[in-house]
């Protein structure tokens, strides 16, 4: 039996990308495939661009906002599983990490066996395979910083390709894949952990005051943990049913990235973080909420969380030209009080902000 047949198995058709995406938005899908293999991921794929069908991976659709209209063409779901484990007291622990995994689970995991160096990216949600997408951060760590390799299919080529850490493009929420969005499947991904039961030094402030040191000190990984997840859930940012304030894409705005002289014309008050390129890092978050944006801003099925300024939630009933609509008023906003435009972290599939 040929793997295509295994995948026209798995097919799950008609279907609202809504019920694929966390913000619970997105029109219907032509044809949906689920696959549980590589053989079957990279199948599918290839089979669906052979026929010049246009492909749309999901993982979690944690970070994903699609058109009202839907997607024409094959959506893929990656659903392949295993982890495999190369570990030594010299180099540390070598992982493996199929597309499929959950991410947080993976990083549950790692806290639990040891491997240092994501336990600050506890709690976010989707699958292992998109966080090199976008070099997924949080509370001081990207996931970059432990890569060592990331495996993909690259569908020009129609081959196999294992790309290192150092040839992966990453920057603040971006990677080679992300520049090329429609060219490498990620089939799975290396990580290289030094082992120990104590985080990598805390570099983000208020995870060290939580966590009671200095910020560059390290503390138990589970407490780490433990902080992340308290932190994150009062700002709403760990998915949960009940709570319309996670039903989002998470930060719907990069932080936007300036020279130092631009930084230097942002009101007094404004935060500016320093990057190592000479380039000044400041928060989307205080530019929406000093723009007039506050938390909870909005009136229809889609307004800011009422418990971060910088996530737009769907509240119920919501589509997505509603929540591209509040996209484009808080942009255009920040615009008109700061000159900064703000873009946008999600990936918008067949609908734009312009
Ligand atoms: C409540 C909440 C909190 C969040 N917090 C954070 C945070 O702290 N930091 C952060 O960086 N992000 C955060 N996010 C964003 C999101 O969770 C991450 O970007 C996550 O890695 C997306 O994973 P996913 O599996 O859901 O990807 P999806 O949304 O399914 O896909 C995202 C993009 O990646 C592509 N893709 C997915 N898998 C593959 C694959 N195997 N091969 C090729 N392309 C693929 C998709 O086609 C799409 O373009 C948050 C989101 C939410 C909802």
């Amino acid at each position: 039996m040929g793997a295509f047949v295994v995948c026209v198995a798995a097919s799950v058709t008609p279907m609202d990308l809504a019920e694929l995406t966390t913000l619970r938005l997105g029109g219907p899908a032509r044809h949906v495939v689920e696959v549980t293999t590589e053989r079957e991921l990279i199948e599918a794929v290839s089979s669906a661009d052979g026929q010049d069908e246009r492909v749309l991976i999901v993982g979690g659709g944690s970070n994903l906002v699609v058109a009202d209209e839907g997607f024409d063409g094959t959506v893929v779901l990656t659903r392949t599983r295993g982890i495999s484990v190369d570990s030594d007291a010299c180099s540390g622990a070598m992982v493996t990490v199929q597309a499929g995994e959950g991410w947080d689970d993976f990083v549950a995991l790692a806290v639990g066996q040891d491997w240092v160096g994501i336990e600050a990216l506890s709690g976010i949600p989707g699958l292992a395979g998109a966080v090199p997408i976008q070099n997924v951060g949080a509370y001081g760590q990207e996931v970059s910083q432990t890569i060592a390799s990331v495996r993909t299919y690259d569908r020009e080529a129609n081959a196999i390709r294992t790309f290192a850490a150092a040839d992966c493009g990453f920057a603040y929420r971006s990677s080679r894949f992300k520049a090329m969005p429609d060219r490498h499947v990620i089939l799975s991904v290396m990580f290289q952990f030094a082992l120990g039961d104590r985080s990598v030094p805390v570099a983000y402030a208020e995870l060290a005051r939580t966590l009671d040191i200095a910020v560059g000190h390290r503390a138990p990984s589970t407490d780490v943990r433990d902080a992340v997840l308290d932190l994150r859930r009062g700002k709403g940012m760990v998915l949960d049913a009940d709570d319309h304030d996670t039903w989002s894409a998470g930060s719907f705005f990069t932080n936007p990235m300036m020279s130092a002289v631009e930084a230097a014309a942002l009101p007094e008050g404004a935060p500016r973080f320093d990057q190592l390129d000479g380039t000044v890092k400041t928060s989307a978050a205080w530019l929406i909420d000093h723009a007039g944006f506050s938390k909870g801003y909005g009136t229809g099925p889609v307004t800011l969380s009422t418990k971060h300024a910088l996530a737009l939630t769907n509240r119920g009933g919501a589509k997505t030209a509603d929540l591209l609509a509040l996209a484009r008023e808080v942009r255009a906003g920040v615009e008109a009080k700061f000159g900064v435009t703000l873009v946008n972290e999600p990936v918008l599939v067949g609908c734009t902000l312009s």
